[in-house]
Parts: structure tokens; sequence; C-alpha cells
């Protein structure tokens, strides 16, 4: 088991287009550290630049709203359509802990996406399972729901943005610093 740190807001790995993946020889390895950290965080979804990994990769496990095993993974993925009536839910996130906030997403999705065995698909959601793929998918091209709700919305979460901003970039700065002393 190989739990991996959930980057917050201020990283600026959150706020980059992540790259596609195309070595899936460790993925099994990648997915079992994914799977971990979501575990281990209580999350339902995970983005695979949360821990800080440049790569376009998602999992999401729903499996507590139904009955049988719901979990996903989605690789390359690219959402083709969105459709079906906007609604409004109230979304948490790992990377930005303390805060949760209503999103107004659409209904249903079609996506495109890979498989570990490098299979593609395009299948279409709805439900949670819909609403995750957003929110997830936002994190690869990074977004994140603060930036789908309103200036006001937003203003309320002010001094923990700034406080997350200021722990993350310190840590970054540690990072690269250890980087530096390895050359
Ligand atoms: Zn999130």
């Amino acid at each position: 088991m190989a739990v991996k740190n959930i980057v917050h807001y201020g990283d600026p790995i959150l706020r980059k287009k992540c790259d596609s993946l195309k070595d899936f020889s460790n993925i099994d390895d990648l997915l079992n550290d994914m799977f971990d950290s979501m575990y281990e965080a209580e999350g339902i979804g995970l983005a695979a630049n949360q821990i800080g990994l440049d790569m376009n990769l998602f999992i999401i496990d729903v499996t507590h709203t139904e009955e049988a095993e719901n979990h996903h993974i989605f690789i390359n993925s690219e959402i083709i359509s969105k459709y079906g009536d906007e609604g409004v839910y109230q979304e948490g996130c790992l990377s930005l802990p303390g805060i949760s906030l209503d999103v107004l997403r659409p209904e249903k999705v079609t996506l495109k996406y890979q498989t570990p065995d490098e299979e593609w698909h395009e299948d279409e959601f709805d439900g949670l399972l819909s609403r995750a793929i957003q929110h997830e998918t936002d994190h690869l091209n990074g977004i994140y729901i603060i930036d789908r709700v309103s200036e006001i919305e937003k203003i309320q979460y002010q001094m923990e943005l700034k406080e997350l901003e200021k722990i993350s970039k310190k840590r970054h700065k540690v990072q690269s610093g250890k980087k530096g002393f390895i050359l």
C-alpha cells in the first residue's frame, strides 16, 4: 500500500492541463497508489494531479450509492458532450479541505476514455457518476470548484484559500529545493 500526499490549492500542478498517458507499463502500481490514496483520504474521486502526477488519469468509486461495486478508471479521457438539465449539488474537494460549494453542472456527459488494457470506450453517464466525472475532468484541466461559482460565493472562503496557497507554496519550495540538492 502506498498512500500518496494529496496536493492542495496553490500547487502549480493543479493549474496545469495534464499530459496524456502514453506508457501503460506501470499502470497497475499507479492505480494501486491512486485507490489507496483516495480511500485513505475518504474521497469518492481522485485525479492524478491531486497526488502530483502530470497525467490524464482519474478514478471514481461511488459504491456507497449502489448495491454493487461501482468503481471506475478513466485514462486519457475527454468529455465529448454535456447535456440534460443543469442542477446544483454541493461538492467538496480533497485539494480544497474545509470548502464545499453548490456547483451548477449539466446532468449527463458522454465520455471518451481508455481503460488500463488500453482499449478505447465511449459511454454516457448520469447521476453522481456524471458529476464526479465532471469534477475530476476539471482537475485534469486545471479547474477548481471555486472557478465554477460566483465571486460572492468564492469570497466567503477567501481566508481559507489564502492559507492553503501559502502552505502549498512553502511545500513546493521545499520540494524544489530538495531536487536541487540531489543534483
Ligand atoms: Zn477535487
